[in-house]
């Protein structure tokens, strides 16, 4: 028997793993299976090339717990290690700056293990003891048994083995016994080892017998060896890709699409994506993509390697590029990693360019679904945006898809307005701003439905893009100011009957729920009476705020809408009239006085209007504070008249409350109120 020192720079290298590996400690058995399906394979490689004989059809791994002897048993028959192999691979764990690096990545397992490869060795943060029993596939090999109990001292002697192959025996120390329970061994494989190439054994396969569950004959295989990235797309149907999807995902719905990625220039990748479907669109599901490295579970967190919206993809990619045991900063800035990112970018752009080209129906279809991500895409790389410009719809309020060229060309004609601006219309919701929508078609225009979670975002984006793009929800002005053509009539009434309606109007406005500002124009005798509008610019502040939590200002602040009145209308000209009639004999007077004192202002004005404020004599400026302090209260007493008028004006409450109707705003008491007055005005 010999024994010997490991040949490591550091004397305390186990302590260190120990220490400091303990929050990756379940990964050892991906190491020690890796390492097995390792050996299997380049026994394969060695069988086709005719250097080894033997039969290598049905070679296994299989891992076998023993709680009695509280040991777990990795073994393989792939090509084993003689004894001078285990001395070079196993002993000689040579490195410099080993000390250096430890410190510098104490906290960081994974870089440690990947760097040294440490694989097997990872194999102490759980093991006392670890044997590896072991005959080489060369013939008349010696088989040898190395043991080593996790401190720089190790044991190496000759041993009896059947066949070529490896067992790694792991004695597992007290603190780590979960690891020796069929149902954790089972889960880590299951994580890890799904798609290994090699068939990888624990156990018997279960069936029910006499109400128990009876071990059979038969090999529990945990892997399948072949998964469906692996094989060539045009050997697959639809059906194998969505029955891999739901093995991956079996709680998930059908998805929307897959992309097959099969790279073998100037990298190798290999990887099916999917679009999932999403049903609660405000709960988007990131990290669902699993990412391996020849067939071995690297990481389900990939945030950071793919581009951000490809996150929201499910799917797996396979690189042996993608390092195995690096931590996630290293993986980010590793070339490899980049190149794989940005090609993916230009794969998932070209298929969907694809299916959209080939199948476009089937593209409509599940456009609404699909939109989030290409919005997402195209809001956050700028090369995906490029890509996906013309493959990105709208879709109207007819539920009609249209790319942005095709869009552009149907309303370029009637919606461009005197500016030049071509003025995409949209609506968020059809119920709620249905008169409005249907004002807009009536005049032949179309109007988008955007009611995505994105597309506040998106329609930043499109103006962004283009200049001369305007786009205004339906409601955020009178149908002839949206898109104004000429300039626009005003008003007719004059500033005083202006004033006087707006404060018969005010007295009946909500009070509470936002702002309301009364303004006039000309709409037109068959045009709405009363209609209220959102500024487009508030809006939107207002929505933008919500999503970023920076603009607080715009969050914090009420809605805001405008009143328009229409002074065409017959009904409102009739509340003009029947005020002045009702209210002559009151305001008149009131009137007068306004008159006779601003007559007098005017007249103190004009005496002192050559000279400088500080040469107006203090008599004067004094008697003027008392005319305009008069003015004041005596408009104050005209609009609290028009107010008490304009309460008790009930066209004036259903205007308004029609109003409110249309654009969803009238609730509750106001609501019910409405309702009774609406009776009683029929009756
Ligand atoms: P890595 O696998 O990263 O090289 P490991 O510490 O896991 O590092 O293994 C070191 C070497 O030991 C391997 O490269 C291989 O040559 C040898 N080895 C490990 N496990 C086995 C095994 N089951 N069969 C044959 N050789 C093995």
């Amino acid at each position: 028997m010999a024994t010997g020192k490991i040949g490591v720079s550091t004397q305390n290298l186990f302590p260190i793993i120990k220490k400091f590996l303990y929050s990756d400690h379940e990964i050892f058995l991906r190491e020690i299976v890796s390492n097995a399906v390792d050996a299997t394979q380049k026994l394969k490689v060695l069988a086709s090339s005719g250097e080894f004989k033997g039969d290598v059809s049905n070679l296994r791994v299989r891992v076998k717990a023993d709680k009695e002897a509280g040991t777990l048993t990795v073994s393989d028959s792939g090509i084993g290690m003689t004894q001078e192999e285990v001395e070079k691979y196993i002993n000689q764990i040579a490195f410099s700056g080993a000390e250096e690096f430890l410190e510098k990545h104490k906290d960081d397992a994974a870089t440690i293990i990947g760097h040294f490869g440490l694989g097997f060795y990872s194999a102490f943060m759980v093991s006392d003891k670890v044997e590896i029993v072991t005959k080489s596939y060369k013939e008349g090999a010696q088989a040898v048994k190395w043991t080593g109990e996790g401190d720089t001292e190790y044991t190496l002697e000759n041993t009896e083995k059947a066949e070529h192959g490896t067992d790694i025996i792991m004695y597992i120390s007290e603190e780590e016994k979960d690891f020796l329970e069929d149902s954790k061994i089972q889960e880590l494989l299951t994580k890890y080892c799904k798609f290994l190439p090699i068939e990888i054994v624990f156990g018997k396969k279960k069936e029910w017998k006499d109400g128990k569950q009876m071990d059979t004959d038969e090999d529990n295989i945990i892997n399948d060896t072949t998964p469906l990235w692996t094989r060539k797309p045009a050997e697959l149907k639809e059906e194998d890709y969505l029955k891999f999807y739901h093995e991956l995902y079996p709680m998930a719905q059908d998805p929307l699409f897959h992309i097959h990625l099969n790279v073998d220039y100037p990298f190798n990748l290999t990887g099916i994506l999917y679009f999932p479907k999403i049903d609660n669109k405000f709960e988007i599901q990131k990290n669902k993509i699993q990412l391996y490295s020849n067939q071995v579970f690297v990481s389900d967190s990939v945030e950071g390697i793919v581009p951000e919206y490809l996150t929201l993809l499910h799917g797996v990619i396979d690189s042996p590029d993608i390092p195995l045991n690096v931590s996630r900063s290293y993986l980010q800035s590793d070339r490899n990693v980049k190149k794989i990112s940005s090609h993916i970018t230009k794969k998932v752009a070209d298929s969907l360019t694809d299916i959209f080209k080939n199948s476009r129906e089937d593209y409509e279809k599940k456009w609404d679904d699909l939109k989030v991500f290409i919005q997402y895409g195209m809001l956050t790389d700028e090369k995906f945006a490029e890509r996906a410009n013309s493959i990105v719809l709208l879709k109207d309020t007819e539920g009609k898809y249209f790319t942005l060229e095709e869009y552009e060309n149907l309303v370029k004609v009637n919606q461009t307005d005197k500016d030049n601006n071509i003025v995409y219309l949209y609506a968020t919701d059809v119920q709620e701003q249905y008169t409005y929508i249907q004002a807009a078609k009536d005049k032949g225009y179309d109007v988008l439905i955007m009611d995505g979670q994105l597309d506040t975002h998106f329609i930043n984006h499109l103006e962004q893009k283009n200049a001369n793009h305007k786009f205004l929800r339906v409601d955020s002005d009178v149908l002839d100011k949206l898109i104004p053509k000429n300039e626009s009539k005003t008003t007719d009434w004059s500033e005083a009957e202006q004033n006087e309606i707006r404060d018969v109007f005010n007295a009946q406005l909500p009070k509470e729920g936002g702002m309301y500002m009364v303004n006039f124009e000309a709409l037109g005798e068959t045009a709405e009476p009363v209609v209220i509008t959102r500024s487009e610019f508030m809006r939107r502040m207002k929505e933008m705020a919500a999503m970023n939590p920076g603009m607080g200002f715009y969050g914090a602040m009420g809605d805001q809408f405008t009143l328009v009145i229409n002074t065409d209308h017959k009904l409102v000209k009739g509340i003009l009239t029947d005020e002045q009639k009702q209210m002559a004999d009151k305001l008149n007077p009131i009137d007068f006085e306004i008159k006779e004192n601003e007559g007098k202002c005017a007249e103190i004005d004009e005496l002192n209007k050559d000279k400088k404020e500080e040469e107006i004599p203090q008599v004067d400026k004094d008697r003027k504070k008392e005319y305009t302090d008069k003015i004041n209260e005596l408009e104050k007493q005209k609009r609290t008249l028009l107010e008490e008028y304009g309460k008790g004006n009930k066209v004036v409450g259903q205007l308004i409350d029609l109003a409110l109707l249309a654009n969803g705003l009238l609730k509750g008491e106001a609501l019910d109120r409405f309702v009774k007055r609406s009776v009683e005005l029929i009756k």
